[in-house]
């Protein structure tokens, strides 16, 4: 079967990878110039790399090490120490490690919060633990079931007070899905724990090599393409056409620079653009449906990353950092943690600037002052002097993975549409992780098989007439 992709992140590629794989012809069409989508990543005049944004890989992607295995690049991820590691607010430049022993799961994770006196007291510790056994009993089941919490709500019902939320868990909500704690569904974190209690190795981070649009999403095109699959950049979706018994027609892709617009035929199409978009480009006639006015329910949440070049070292540090900043989420030295970036010199800092919330209209320039405040506070040996600042990029996206807010696991769509040759794919559609890269792969990876199965009952039904 041909089947048209629109969109080429992380689950458009993956999509199409394992359509070619089940002897399907995917044909992705891409708006941006670029793939990847949220990873994806552009050179600046000075030839640096600049990206969406900060993306660490973790032990508990088993997709994406599925996926990158298969194209034999899984030596393209630099291991991290197992750690979490924390800025202390009221230590200026001093640090918090969660470090995880080399013992079976979970008490590898359980020894490593019993071992940090930093941040939690025993009576917190021991109330989170006790907090956590359903979670870790009756699974998913559970985590599903407290999507009608916030997080803060989670921790009060368990009697687990402000301080807590306060000192560790803004940090890990603002990393997770850039929202604060008193925002977030308790599902997301719960989760998130849940999945790093069960294996060994699940929160141990990795970072690419190198930017993933040249290190991750070229392996899956030349797999695609080699195969008899096509990728299109500069092809953005400009409408969706319907036959009159509502299934679709074609595709009309916009020409740019010039061109005219084309028509893509084929046998199957797929969305594998954010909800956003795929809201954007509904066709009339769907948007009584049920299924698709679920979408309007999920809304993509503003982020922004910034990333810094210094005239020096501000740290040696190789791993993620949880800045505990009101202004930024995580941060790392990319001249520490990723091969391509390497400098024995001069910093690299990519920072996740979260919630952006009120700031995304800001100019970058109000942008970087406030991070630079706060940078201060993180560096106070090299900052506001003696380090320069060389340059910066400060990179905004209004609508990135959906917003995951409580009450919104239900709207999440399936793969599978009630229109019989449409498909969706993205983090934001239903499968486990959320919006990660790991979602996104994993969802590309259901819509290929729900598009295969399609392709079965559509011949038994050919050769029975
Ligand atoms: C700052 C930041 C940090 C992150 N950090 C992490 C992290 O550390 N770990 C992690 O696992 N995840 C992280 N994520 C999330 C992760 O990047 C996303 O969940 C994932 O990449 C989403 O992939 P996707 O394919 O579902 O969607 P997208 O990447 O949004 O892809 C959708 C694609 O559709 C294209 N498109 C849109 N309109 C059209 C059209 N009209 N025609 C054709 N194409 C169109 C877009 O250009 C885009 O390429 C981060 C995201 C951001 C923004």
């Amino acid at each position: 079967m041909r089947v048209a992709i629109a969109g080429g992140g992380l689950a458009g590629l993956s999509c199409a990878k394992y359509l070619v794989d089940a002897g399907h012809t995917p044909i992705l069409l891409e708006s941006q110039a670029m793939l990847g989508g949220l990873v994806a990543a552009w050179k600046d005049a000075d030839g640096d790399w600049v990206e969406t944004g900060l993306h660490n890989f973790f032990g508990a992607y088993p997709n994406m090490l599925q996926l990158m295995g298969e194209l034999g690049i899984l030596d393209r991820l630099q291991w991290k120490r197992h750690a979490l590691i924390f800025n202390q607010p009221e230590k200026p430049g001093v640090l918090s490690w969660f470090d995880v022993p080399d013992w079976p799961a979970p008490f590898n994770i359980i020894v490593s919060i019993l071992r940090n006196n930093d941040m939690l007291t025993w009576n917190q510790k021991i109330r989170f633990a006790i907090g956590l056994i359903p979670a870790i009993v009756r699974g998913d089941e559970y985590v599903l079931s407290m999507d009608k919490y916030t997080f803060t709500e989670w921790l009060k019902m368990h009697g687990i007070g402000e301080d807590i939320s306060t000192d560790v868990f803004i940090a890990v909500c603002k990393s997770l899905k850039f929202i604060d704690p008193d925002v977030i569904s308790a599902t997301v974190p719960l989760r998130a724990l849940n999945k790093f209690l069960q294996q060994k190795d699940g929160s141990c981070i990795a970072y690419l090599d190198g930017a993933p649009p040249e290190r991750l999403c070229q392996p899956i095109v030349d797999y695609v393409t080699e195969r008899g699959g096509e990728v299109h950049t500069n092809s953005p979706l400009k409408k969706i056409v319907l036959r009159p018994d509502g299934t679709v027609d074609k595709l009309i892709i916009r020409g740019v620079d010039g061109n005219a617009d084309r028509d893509i035929h084929a046998d199957a199409f797929v969305s594998a653009m954010s909800v956003d978009a795929m809201k954007a480009f509904m066709p009339e006639p769907w948007q009584a449906m049920p299924y698709f006015q679920q979408l309007n329910e999920l809304e993509g949440v503003p982020v922004i990353n910034i990333q810094i070049w210094f005239d020096r070292k501000l740290t040696d540090i190789d791993h993620t950092l949880f800045s505990r900043s009101p202004l930024l989420s995580v941060y790392s030295d990319m001249s520490n943690s990723c091969k391509e970036y390497a400098n024995p010199d001069k910093s690299m800092l990519s920072l996740v600037f979260a919630p952006a919330e009120g700031w995304i209209e800001k100019s970058d320039t109000e942008i970087m002052a406030a991070t630079m405040g706060e940078l201060a506070k993180l560096f106070p040996n090299h900052l506001p002097e003696p380090a320069q600042v060389l340059k910066y990029h400060v990179v905004k996206t209004p609508r990135s993975i959906y917003t995951a807010i409580p009450g919104r696991e239900q709207f999440r769509p399936t793969q599978v549409t009630p229109i019989a040759n449409f498909f969706l794919s993205g983090s934001y559609t239903a499968q486990i992780y959320f919006g990660s890269m790991e979602g996104a792969v994993l969802s590309g990876k259901l819509t290929a098989q729900r598009v295969a199965e399609q392709a079965v009952t559509l011949t038994k039904e050919l050769v029975a007439s």
